[in-house]
């Protein structure tokens, strides 16, 4: 029998974590490294939801990997034998001319995706929560939801350490190189060498990808709750989750309540680029509270109560905001996925399958060719 490639993974975001289930379900020897704690709350995977969305306006070659991803969540949630995608359906609004229901429109003709559209006048109807303007488009992705984020990792981890992976919290890899074919890194006071590395850093990627001729920028973001205990909008009230861009371009999403907390809103466009991962400023929060109360007040009055809670969280942008998933220009063992740009949580299972097929067979049957790191290099 032939041995067991011996594979590091750093990072136990979605994507690290994802990664290493993949890999030691297809039987290689994974050990994954965190620097912080699991769970922690200083990158970006942290926190209960993330939205999924099918019918993509970033990009149209998302499509058939989003398609992946959503068989892959499925097969994670039999697997843990746990709920992990609400296929609650999203509601998404904005000028047809926007670049969020532009790109919607495009998709869904590409991909032959079924999404109705709603006039405003139509829409106000239907959902009542919301104030649209008289010149918006309203349309509704049946098969949307959102992901259970927090759960989707610990199931991630349950089951990559079920399939025999070591987990190592608290354990920063502080370099790597290649040596005689392997990979050695260095974590801790220790080297150790593997067959092949995984990089998932998040917006730590300064640091161990700085080489790579393409910079991902931190960028903080922050993100409030509301109207708690109004049952209302709870997901079993059918509340769905919802994508706004407004006319001056910037675009809010929300999630139904999932529990006492309430709704979650946040703003995708906004936030702030930072030097390092550990810079919060307070003045962005003052000035993202009051943005996000100024956007219920317009287009979700019932929703306008005080903003109960907050949190902070880290975009990771690439210089084009599409991920960077490639092998290292100059160490075919070593594959890494960078640069996830605040959408990439919905695409982890798909981006770890692709990993860990990169890392074991050298080729991947996703089609990720246009998220390749060339497209900077040329
Ligand atoms: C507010 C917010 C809302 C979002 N909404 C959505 C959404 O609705 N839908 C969606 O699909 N996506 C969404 N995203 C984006 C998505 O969450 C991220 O793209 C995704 O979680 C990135 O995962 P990651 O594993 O690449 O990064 P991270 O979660 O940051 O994980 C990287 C990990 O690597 C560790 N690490 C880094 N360097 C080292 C080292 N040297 N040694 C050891 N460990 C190291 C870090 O500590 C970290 O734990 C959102 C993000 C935010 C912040």
């Amino acid at each position: 029998m032939a041995a067991k490639l011996k594979c590091a993974v750093i990072g136990a975001g979605a994507i690290g974590s994802a990664t290493a289930y993949a890999l030691s379900r297809q039987g290689a020897d994974v050990c994954l490294y965190e620097q912080f704690d699991f769970f922690h709350h200083r990158g970006s995977s942290h926190g209960p939801t993330r939205l999924f969305r099918t019918a993509y306006f970033e990009h149209t070659d998302y499509v058939p990997l989003l398609k992946r991803s959503a068989t892959l969540w499925r097969d994670l949630e039999f697997q843990s034998g746990q709920t992990l995608y609400c296929q609650t359906g999203v509601m998404m609004a904005g000028r047809p001319d926007s670049p969020l229901m532009a790109g919607i429109d495009l998709a869904a003709r590409q991909h032959s995706l079924d999404l109705p559209t709603f006039t405003a006048s139509e829409a106000r109807t239907r959902f009542p929560v919301f104030s649209f303007d008289d010149d918006m488009i309203i349309r509704v992705e049946k098969d949307a939801g959102f992901v259970c984020a927090d759960r989707a990792i610990a199931a991630f981890l349950t089951l990559a350490k079920h399939h025999g992976a070591q987990l190592l919290e608290r354990h920063p890899v502080l370099s790597w190189r290649e040596e005689n074919s392997r990979i050695v890194i260095k974590a801790n006071d220790e080297t150790h060498a593997y067959d092949r590395l995984i990089i998932a850093p998040g917006a730590y990627a300064f640091n161990l990808l700085k080489d790579i001729g393409a910079a991902v920028t931190p960028v903080r973001k922050s993100l409030f709750w509301t109207a708690p205990d109004d049952n209302r909008f709870h997901t079993d009230s059918g509340f769905l989750p919802f994508a706004i861009q407004q006319p001056d371009g910037r675009f809010y999403y929300g999630f139904p309540a999932i529990d006492e907390d309430g709704v979650k809103v946040g703003e995708h466009t906004g936030g702030m680029p930072v030097n390092t991962p550990a810079d919060d400023p307070e003045e962005l929060r003052v000035k993202d509270r009051k943005e996000v109360s100024e956007f219920l007040e317009q287009y979700a009055p019932a929703l306008k109560s005080d903003l109960t809670n907050e949190q902070s969280c880290l975009y990771e942008m690439s210089p084009d905001g599409h991920f960077i998933i490639d092998t290292h220009p100059e160490c075919p063992q070593v594959s890494f996925a960078a640069g996830l740009s605040g959408h990439g949580f919905k695409f982890a299972p798909v981006i770890g399958e692709a990993l860990a097929d990169l890392a074991l067979q050298g080729v991947t049957q996703a089609e990720f060719d246009f998220l390749k790191l060339s497209r900077f290099r040329q």
